[in-house]
């Protein structure tokens, strides 16, 4: 399979039914499921053994942008449970491993992740106040998540919890478990799809728990670093289908002078668009080649997550102007595209988190670089004025 082919089978059969996706239709979804199956699409990146396509992360990665430029592509594809299958599989004891995993690729269940908290900063993880007691066999979880992706209609989520005052920790808890509640569903922009949950006592078994106590924020700092990349390219990918609409509509317009592209402010969004696409493409090419070989990433993933947001936002908002008032409506992919750019800006951790994480890792270099470059008795000389 190429990009190519994930490209057509997203034009051919994921954009048109996407406005029936936002809906929630599980029909319209089975039925993509069954076509990528069919077309040898499905699940490309999972592994071979488990039932999947058993593409490495880099081969995937050439084809990630094109399968995100809807938000529905990896579901359709059967790739949306990467983050899960690779965090289970390798921080999952044998027996969730054996639970979960076969009918996670298969498309059977799909799982959900939850750190963020109501009343509390989720760009603050450290101060998760969700809990898990000790009891028999297993644990008792007890708080309040939201924004939780696809709660609803989950196997499982991957909850981040104290299990001791300084110890955080993932525990996956079934959601058929009694003591978990889905509180209500919280619309972002009008959009479905997140959810707040409640864990009241709800029992968990000690094999539900990822790798061991106090491992929580290191898992999650490697799947965040994975999960980012995609998110990126799916950006990038959205924001490409904006500026195409954008293009295709400055031809076909005509005002009382000619077509939209003649006019100069009209060439201007055009050109800035391109720009902020091109440079975002770029930033997120160097994460993901890092992120591929294993290799610290977290610079390059915090350049491309800014870029990438922003170009989302700012194409998609561009792509509005040009078309004018239809622009606005569900006629076009235009309002759900800025929706997902809006809180691209939030999601993942918000911008300004990303800004200022990445300029001091960068200064602390030129720090220490600094202090290497010094000569000896320079820093004998400093000490001394010191004292
Ligand atoms: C569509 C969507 C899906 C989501 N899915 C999930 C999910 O599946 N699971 C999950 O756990 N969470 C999910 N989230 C939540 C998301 O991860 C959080 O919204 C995000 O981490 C920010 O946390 P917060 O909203 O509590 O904002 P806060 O942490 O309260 O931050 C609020 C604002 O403060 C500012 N700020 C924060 N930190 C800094 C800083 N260091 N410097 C300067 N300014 C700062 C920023 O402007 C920020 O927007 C989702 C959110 C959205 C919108």
């Amino acid at each position: 399979m190429s990009v190519e082919d994930v490209a057509a089978f997203l034009r051919q059969h994921v954009i048109p039914v996407e406005a029936e996706l936002d809906t929630g239709s599980s029909t319209a979804m089975r039925d993509l499921r069954d076509k990528a199956r069919a077309e040898g699409l499905w699940a490309l990146p999972l592994p071979a053994d488990l039932g999947g396509g058993g593409l490495s992360l880099r081969d995937y990665f050439g084809l990630a942008e094109a399968e995100g430029s809807s938000d529905h592509g990896p579901a359709a594809l059967g790739s949306a449970s990467l983050l899960d299958v690779r965090m289970i599989s390798t921080h999952g004891s044998r027996t969730v491993r054996e639970h979960y995993l076969r009918p996670l690729v298969a498309g059977e269940i799909s799982g959900s992740y939850a750190m963020t908290e109501p009343g509390v900063a989720g760009s603050a993880p450290t101060l998760t106040r969700t809990t898990a007691q000790r009891t028999t066999g297993g644990w008792a979880v007890t708080g309040r998540k939201w924004f939780t992706s696809g709660a609803s209609a989950a196997a499982y989520v991957t909850v981040l919890t104290r299990t001791a005052p300084d110890e955080l920790s993932l525990l996956m808890v079934p959601t058929s478990q009694p003591g978990f509640r889905v509180v209500r569903e919280l619309p972002v922009l009008g959009a479905g799809g997140q959810f707040e949950i409640e864990f009241t006592a709800a029992h968990v078994p000690d094999d539900h728990l990822l790798g061991v106590p106090g491992d929580g924020l290191v898992i999650a700092a490697t799947r965040l670093a994975l999960g980012r990349t995609l998110r990126c390219m799916r950006w990038v990918g959205q924001a490409q289908r904006a500026f195409d609409l954008m293009c295709r509509r400055a031809n076909d317009r005509h005002v009382h002078t000619g077509p939209l592209a003649g006019q100069q402010l009209v060439q201007r969004l055009v050109f800035d668009s391109l720009l902020v696409i091109r440079s975002a493409r770029a930033l997120v090419a160097q994460a993901a080649d890092l992120v591929a070989r294993g290799e610290d990433a977290k610079t390059e993933i915090g350049l491309a997550k800014v870029a990438a947001a922003g170009a989302l936002q700012q194409v998609a908002d561009a792509a509005i102007q040009v078309y004018g008032a239809e622009g606005l409506t569900a006629d076009t992919p235009l309002p759900m595209l800025a929706r997902l750019g809006r809180a691209a800006r939030i999601l993942d951790g918000p911008d300004e988190l990303h800004v200022s994480a990445t300029a001091r890792r960068v200064l602390k270099q030129f720090q220490a670089e600094g202090e290497e470059e010094r000569a000896p008795d320079q820093f004998v000389a400093d000490r001394d004025t010191a004292r």
